[in-house]
């Protein structure tokens, strides 16, 4: 009689540092999928790890940071972008030789500045962004499948150890995501324009509209399907992740601003001047992108 095989995980101990939306997410698709023996959590209220507990996200939580980070193969930093290099700072004297260091965060330049010099010789850092989440946070609003279909990217610098590269590429597959690898810069300016300025805009309307008398509000909520509403739904994105996405990616959102302002002076004088082909033919081209990202089943 021949004895099953059991493949050991991917990682023993995988420690989260912050718990909220993403950690609890990838947490949870971490034990659906059998990438880790256990998740263990530390975040600042100890209210946030009694969520998690309750909700069976983790195995073990405590706001003791230390005991979370000791014995984890990879700790896998999930807070504000801001606060990623006093988190490294706090977490170095713990981490054990051979460890890895990743994070989730949303702007990779200024991370890597902040999390890099606090990590000791022998822990190796594998900065991500997985290109998926939702307006909520906490959490109560994690969820297995969020990254399943969607991309991580992984900003890997000279000095990250490929093994450790293969590794994380390896978990965010077995979670469900496509995995790509850019240069760090290249990630910041590219997501200044597919996500940074699309909030920027959704967080503009809404805030004009609010700024409206009180009759016009309640029409703006009565009739927000016309396109309104999507808007409300990116505005209701988490106002400290991004305030710190905006302080952190601020060149390249400046720049892309600079360009999108100038476009849309462009349409403004075509409005003014009724110039319907110029409409037409830039609205004509635009659909087409659409068609592009539902072809790549990102929609
Ligand atoms: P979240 O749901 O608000 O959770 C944030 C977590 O970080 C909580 O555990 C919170 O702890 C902790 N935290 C907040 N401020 C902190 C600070 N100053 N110092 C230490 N810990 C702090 O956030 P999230 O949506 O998971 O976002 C986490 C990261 O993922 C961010 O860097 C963001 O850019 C990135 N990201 C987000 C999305 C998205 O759509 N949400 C998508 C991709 C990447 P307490 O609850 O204990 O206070």
């Amino acid at each position: 009689m021949t004895t099953p095989t059991i493949e050991a995980p991917l990682f023993d101990t995988v420690a989260f540092v912050g718990i909220g939306l993403i950690g609890a997410s990838l947490s949870l698709a971490i034990r659906r999928h059998g990438l880790a023996r256990r998740t263990l959590a530390t975040s600042r209220h100890q209210e946030t790890l009694d969520t998690a507990l309750r909700l069976g996200i983790v195995d073990a939580a405590s706001t003791d940071l230390s005991e979370v980070v000791k014995d984890a193969d990879l700790v896998m930093i999930c807070v504000p972008v801001g606060a990623c290099g006093a988190v490294a700072k706090a977490i170095a004297p713990y981490l054990k030789p051979g460890a890895i260091v990743s994070d989730v965060g949303s702007v990779k330049c200024t991370v890597i500045r902040d999390v890099m010099p606090h990590l000791p010789k022998g822990v190796a850092f594998v900065p991500g962004h997985p290109l998926a989440g939702t307006e909520f946070s906490g959490p109560e609003a994690g969820f297995a499948e969020l990254f399943e279909q969607r991309w991580c990217v992984l900003t890997p610098l000279p000095e990250t150890p490929p093994a450790a590269l293969e590794k994380v590429a390896a978990m965010w597959r077995g979670v469900g995501s496509n995995v790509d690898t850019l240069d760090p810069e290249h990630h910041d300016r590219v997501l200044a324009i597919t996500s940074h300025l699309p909030h920027l805009i959704a967080y503009t309307i809404v805030g004009t509209a609010t700024d409206l008398g009180t009759d016009l509000k309640q029409e703006v909520i009565k009739y927000s399907a016309s396109g309104f509403r999507d808007f409300t739904r990116i505005a209701a994105s988490d106002p400290v992740m991004w305030r710190d996405i905006f302080l952190n990616n601020r060149e390249a959102v400046l720049e892309i601003l600079q360009r999108f302002t100038e476009d849309l002076t462009a349409l403004q004088r075509a409005i003014r001047r009724g110039e319907g082909d110029t409409l037409e033919t830039h609205f004509t081209r635009t659909r087409a992108i659409r068609r592009g990202i539902v072809d790549a089943k990102q929609a």
